[in-house]
């Protein structure tokens, strides 16, 4: 059983996650991805997989067999268990918490090797969608505060099977991440109030040297403080906390974004592989909420990290970074790539 230990000194919860450590790719450094035949999540291979939990598939075809377009299972090696109830104990003067909450993958194509920068923009709704009706349905269970979608691609990102994938883990607290975002976004705008994330947006556009596309409602471009080179953000252009609130017409300008963003990293630096993030506001009720005014002050958006870097010793002792990529000639660069 898993657990979850706070650090008394900084606050940041940690997942102690003693079923993981038994995942024989964790200890093999042999061509741990395999090919489609011993892929669990290839097509054909359904009965490798936890029974599935949802799927966008064929009409006529059964669950947990071939003729789907996407499949959400549980992970078989989950950082969290959904069995039990949240439980905090003191151990001394250390905090923990049972290790309760949702690990799901998603399973975004059939075809091993559908990446999604290949993929048409209606595969990438189909998959947008996915991620909104799955954080609706975990928003159901009153033990879960915070859902965060992320996405490995690559071994050096951190995944363990190359298939195009996401995963959720939803959890009984507001990671310490999110939780710095959003009290620096109430910190702005107790002073300006303003969305600190619209007004980032508005000087983007002002300056444009690291915009890197924009549609009618979304942007991406490469932040100012970038941390990592080729570091992505992706924002909707109207105010929203929350992804739930995403409208059909808002989800394909979104597919689009990311799916020409995604391309011309793609070509640009010849498929990297890549960590994305969605930081979204919270999906149940914090204790004694600090933020009740969300709603005003936070702004959703993915964060894509290539990873070109690796986070080393001084990153690790201090918590800054050393980027040596400007982002204006990241961007300059994503720009001039020809993505037909
Ligand atoms: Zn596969
Ligand atoms: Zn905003
Ligand atoms: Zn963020």
């Amino acid at each position: 059983m898993s657990e979850l230990r706070k650090d008394p000194i900084i606050g940041r919860w940690v997942i102690i996650a003693t079923d993981r450590g038994k995942r024989p790719t964790d200890f093999v450094s042999t061509e741990p991805f395999g090919g489609p035949a011993s892929c669990p999540f290839c097509e054909g291979n359904e009965f490798m997989t936890p029974p599935e939990i949802y799927s966008v598939r064929d009409k006529d075809s059964l669950a947990n067999a071939k003729g789907w377009n996407i499949r959400v299972v549980p992970n078989k090696f989950p950082a969290l268990r959904i069995e039990g109830t949240v439980q905090r104990e003191g151990v001394g003067m250390f905090d923990k918490m049972s290790g309760i909450g949702a690990h799901e993958v998603i399973i975004e194509t059939p075809d091993h090797t559908d990446l999604l920068h290949k993929r048409t923009p209606e595969r990438i709704v189909e998959l947008l969608d996915t991620y909104q009706k799955r954080t609706n349905d975990l928003k159901l269970d009153k033990r879960l505060i915070y859902a965060m979608i992320f996405k490995n691609e690559g071994e050096r990102a951190g995944a363990s099977l190359t298939h195009p994938h996401s995963q959720i883990i939803a959890t009984p607290i507001v990671p310490k991440r999110v939780k710095e975002e959003i009290d620096g976004s109430l910190e702005y705008y107790g002073y300006k109030m303003r969305c600190v994330f619209c007004d980032i947006i508005q000087e983007e556009k002002r300056f444009g040297t690291r915009i890197i596309y924009e549609n009618v409602s979304f942007i991406s471009f490469c932040p100012f403080a970038s941390r990592f080179p080729f570091e992505i953000w992706l924002l909707p252009k109207r105010h929203m906390s929350g992804f739930s609130t995403l409208t059909r017409q808002e989800m394909f300008e979104l597919s689009d974004c990311l799916s020409v963003t995604m391309r011309r990293l793609a070509i640009s630096l010849g498929e990297p592989q890549y960590n994305w993030m969605l930081h979204t506001e919270p999906i149940g009720t914090v204790p004694r909420n600090p933020w009740p005014d969300i709603g005003e002050h936070y702004h959703w958006h993915f964060e894509i990290i290539p990873k070109l870097t690796r986070v080393a010793g001084f990153e690790w002792g201090t918590g800054f970074y050393i980027n040596p990529t400007p982002p204006e000639d990241a961007a300059e660069f994503l720009r001039s790539v020809d993505i037909e």
